[in-house]
């Protein structure tokens, strides 16, 4: 489309220039690791590897869908690397994470859409840094039976995050190859599977939906019992990716929270530097810790 609007101040990016920022990413060199933290050129990366959160991208850097807001490349992945679950567990246990994000590209390259590898991360993970609570942001498995979910849910993370990024009107433009009422489905199963698995999903805003449309996928989620809700803004990785329709205001980011609590959802994050995986450990220990 034509000008995008202008970034207003409160979209503010430190440069990443600490030394446990170098430290994070050296470890993730070391371990030949790729992060989403880096894919998507996330604006907290300065703040979070500082203190060595940083979030796996597993499975490759290559995807298979090409979601418009994303800037992960799409294509022909490789084949799977059998040792990355013990790379990952490695690096987490170095960085000495108590709580970790995996995440991953989408495989429907795969017959079970990466269901067994996400598993075996876990379980490697718990071997080698078993206090380290994990949670996991997925693909939705569509192309796959329901056994893959189930094998992820029987791995047992603390965290099952699915994503429905934006709301239903715009999944053609935002999301093509994904559908709205199957992930919201996944998120349900999840806690049908595992009562006692924490559920969590995240919106970006700014591509065109209203307030009232947010709200209507904060019910849905409800209805599905999902627990945590991240809401942020989006920002266009480059020009070739959907435009920003607008910049929501951190008045507008208040309201939004506040109505997401009073809807009953366990924990939100709704500001503008809002990602998935921001300030998710922390978030998690107070719940816990209350
Ligand atoms: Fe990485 Fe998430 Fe932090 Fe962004 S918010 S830098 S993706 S851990
Ligand atoms: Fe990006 Fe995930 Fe969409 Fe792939 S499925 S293009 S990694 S948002």
């Amino acid at each position: 489309s034509a000008a995008q609007p202008r970034k207003p101040d409160w979209i503010r990016v430190k440069a990443p220039t600490s030394a446990g920022y170098r430290e994070t990413r050296d470890i993730i060199r070391e371990h030949r690791l790729s992060t989403v933290c880096e894919e998507a050129g996330c604006p907290n990366v300065g703040e979070c590897w500082s203190q060595g959160h940083a979030t796996m991208m597993i499975m490759g850097e290559i995807c298979t869908r090409g979601c418009t807001f994303c800037n992960v490349a799409t294509g022909r992945p490789d084949a799977l690397d059998v040792f990355e679950p013990g790379r990952v567990a490695d690096a987490v246990k170095k960085l000495g994470l108590s709580h970790v994000v995996i995440t991953s590209v989408d495989r429907d390259d795969v017959d079970d859409g990466g269901a067994e590898h996400f598993a075996q991360t876990i379980r490697a993970i718990r071997r080698q840094a078993p206090d380290t609570t994990i949670e996991i942001l997925t693909p939705d498995f569509l192309r796959c039976g329901p056994e893959a979910l189930e094998v992820v849910v029987a791995a047992k993370p603390d965290v099952f995050n699915h994503n429905l990024e934006t709301v239903p009107g715009l999944y053609p433009s935002v999301r093509p190859g994904a559908r709205y009422f199957h992930s919201l489905r996944l998120l349900q199963r999840v806690k049908e599977l595992d009562p006692a698995m924490f559920t969590k999903s995240g919106l970006m805003v700014g591509l065109g939906e209203t307030a009232e449309q947010v709200r209507q996928v904060m019910d849905d989620m409800r209805a599905a019992d999902i627990d945590f809700l991240t809401i942020g803004q989006y920002l266009q990785p480059t020009p070739k990716h959907h435009a920003v329709e607008k910049f929501v205001t951190p008045d507008e980011f208040a309201a939004l929270e506040r109505s997401a609590y009073g809807k009953g959802f366990l924990m939100v994050s709704a500001t503008p530097l809002t990602r998935s995986s921001y300030h998710a450990g922390d978030d998690f220990a107070r719940l816990r810790a209350s």
